[in-house]
């Protein structure tokens, strides 16, 4: 091949032939780029390293000094600036413990590069077939693993659990009133959810045009799991007013404290009302965005022990199995690749128990001119919110391939058994801190602490405290917020200000402010929690001889 013939256009492109040159060349720049973020590793804070001012006017500046270069830069110089804006990025290093925002493993990121190679359309297997053999596999394996049959499911990847929660009220509203796709959605609908679920269908009811007023809140245990009595109680109250609910939310793992909702509960309290008012049963969608994963516990022999977890981490698996085996029972659920999942943003996949249910929300063929509907391609996706979609489910099905359920089951176990040692050590040597979880067993442990002499978390939830007295302790706790995270480069702890509501004598219910341990670092081992929780009392302590000088004054 002659270089003169070579169009200079060209160059930005992978190569057309598979040529050897361009091949190196491009392999080139990505080992930049993984060097480039090696060097700026330092396993014994978060952030990476480089130099990042964050304060005073930042996000001004880059307003006003942005603008697109008349001629582009080599592709190396690119890369430098791509670098740059990883200066001081958080990093799952050891001390990252903050929500679940995990780093994306090996074999999540090659799948997405894989899906890049070809950069195809998963809308239509004409367009992206290799998107659609993907998501078709995932879909039935992540079928089967709930509980599912995978010759009746259907499933598809979309963006995020929160539209995993929207596309099951679509079909929801579309399963009790059909012509709701072309009449708009009825009025009179309503949805349910925990008080601890994500706000997900809160953003959801407000989409759809019911408007957030119809979604209705239920009580939780001190589990954190859908007190399924209240559900009953407002599914009856609902139906009495001429209400009809449509969709039920049961989060199977909620986002703080990891609470699992009991789906065979919900399901036996929404075809009970929905039986004594004549009606139609809800839509029941477990939200396992965050949990789901947790079903590759569901068929762990907890007596054989094959991966010989410790008895304390069977103990904790132990209840996720009893709650998590009901899975199957939702008739839409989802999973978050991108949380436990080790998958890079966006890889959530919605799965429904009947396949069917996605025809309803399906276009019509005249609707869609462009794709579909033709002599070829059997796969077209008119069903989903997006119209171009990504191939997400590449790099799931690379992460499953690659993880297998043992090593699912390996990396679960092992953020149990570091958050166990977290929770042992924390009861043991901060004596200012309760756990606001004790009965949530999973990787998250929410802590909260108290001021000397002060009313504690038992008390609290009495609902015995006066507003002022949690107020103070809030107020103590926000010390303890802000104290961490402007070291949040050292350890990054997580924290809510809006954790359980808690009654009060006067009758109000008050929020309560917790700080968070989420285990999500693969690098976070037993045995670097006692210097974890050295840190922690060292600025508890001093957050409290602050308040107490305060105090005394
Ligand atoms: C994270 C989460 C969501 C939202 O998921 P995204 O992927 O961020 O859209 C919804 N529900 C639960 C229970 C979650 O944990």
């Amino acid at each position: 091949m002659q270089q003169s013939n070579i169009s200079d256009v060209q160059k930005w492109f992978p190569s057309e032939d598979g040529n050897e040159a361009k091949r190196n060349e491009f392999m080139d720049l990505i080992g930049q780029l993984i060097q480039g973020v090696d060097d700026l590793k330092n396993p014994d804070q978060v952030n990476l390293g480089g130099e990042k001012n964050r304060e005073g006017l930042f996000y001004e500046k880059l307003v006003s000094e942005s603008r697109i270069p008349n001629s582009g830069k080599p592709m190396k110089d690119v890369n430098e600036e791509l670098l740059k804006l990883l200066h001081g990025h958080p990093y799952h290093s050891k001390y990252f413990f903050t929500n679940i925002l995990p780093m994306a493993s090996i074999p999540g990121i090659l799948g997405m590069l894989t899906a890049f190679m070809v950069n195809g359309n998963n809308l239509w297997d004409v367009y992206g077939p290799a998107g659609a053999e993907a998501e078709v596999k995932v879909t039935a394996m992540m079928s089967k693993l709930a509980g599912y049959d995978a010759e009746k499911s259907g499933g598809y990847t979309t963006w995020g659990g929160q539209g995993a929660v929207y596309s099951g009220l679509r079909i929801a509203i579309a399963k009790m009133a059909p012509s709701s796709l072309q009449q708009g959605v009825p009025g009179n609908f309503y949805a349910f959810c925990s008080e601890a679920a994500h706000y997900s269908l809160y953003k959801s009811m407000e989409a759809v045009g019911l408007g957030s007023d119809r979604l209705i809140k239920v009580k939780t245990h001190s589990d954190h799991s859908m007190d399924t009595e209240d559900l009953r109680r407002k599914l009856r109250q609902v139906c009495e007013s001429g209400g009809i609910p449509v969709y039920i939310v049961a989060t199977t793992g909620t986002t703080d404290a990891i609470g699992i909702d009991d789906v065979s509960a919900v399901r036996s309290a929404a075809e009970e009302t929905a039986h004594d008012f004549g009606l139609q049963a809800p839509h029941i969608h477990a939200d396992s965005a965050l949990g789901g994963f947790f079903a590759f516990f569901n068929e762990y022999d907890l007596h054989e022990n094959a991966l010989s977890f410790s008895p304390a981490v069977i103990s904790m698996i132990k209840p996720i199995q009893e709650k998590m085996k009901h899975l199957h029972l939702a008739d839409s659920l989802c999973f978050d690749f991108q949380k436990l999942g080790q998958t890079p943003y966006v890889t959530s996949l919605f799965l429904v128990q009947d396949a069917h249910d996605l025809k309803r929300i399906d276009l019509d063929p005249d609707e869609t001119p462009y794709v579909g509907h033709r002599g070829y391609g059997d796969y077209h996706t008119g069903y989903t919110l997006e119209c171009s979609r990504m191939a997400s489910s590449i790099s799931m099905y690379s992460a499953l391939m690659a993880f297998g359920r043992e090593g699912y089951q390996k990396l679960l176990g092992q953020f149990l058994e570091v958050n166990l040692h977290f929770r042992e050590q924390l009861a043991r040597r901060i004596p200012q801190a309760d756990i606001m979880n004790p009965d949530n067993t999973g990787m998250s442990t929410l802590f909260r602490i108290y001021p000397e002499g002060a009313p504690r978390f038992s008390d609290e939830i009495s609902g015995a405290c006066t507003v002022q007295e949690l107020e103070r302790n809030n107020a103590l706790n926000e010390k303890l917020f802000e104290k961490l995270g402007a070291k949040r480069d050292q350890m990054f702890f997580g924290d809510t200000k809006k954790h359980l509501l808690a009654g009060t004598r006067e009758g109000i219910e008050v929020p309560l402010c917790v700080s968070k341990f989420f285990v999500i670092s693969p690098y976070t081992m037993p045995e670097h929690i006692p210097g974890i929780i050295d840190y922690l009392k060292e600025n508890i302590e001093e957050v409290c001889r602050a308040h107490g000088s305060l105090m005394t004054n």
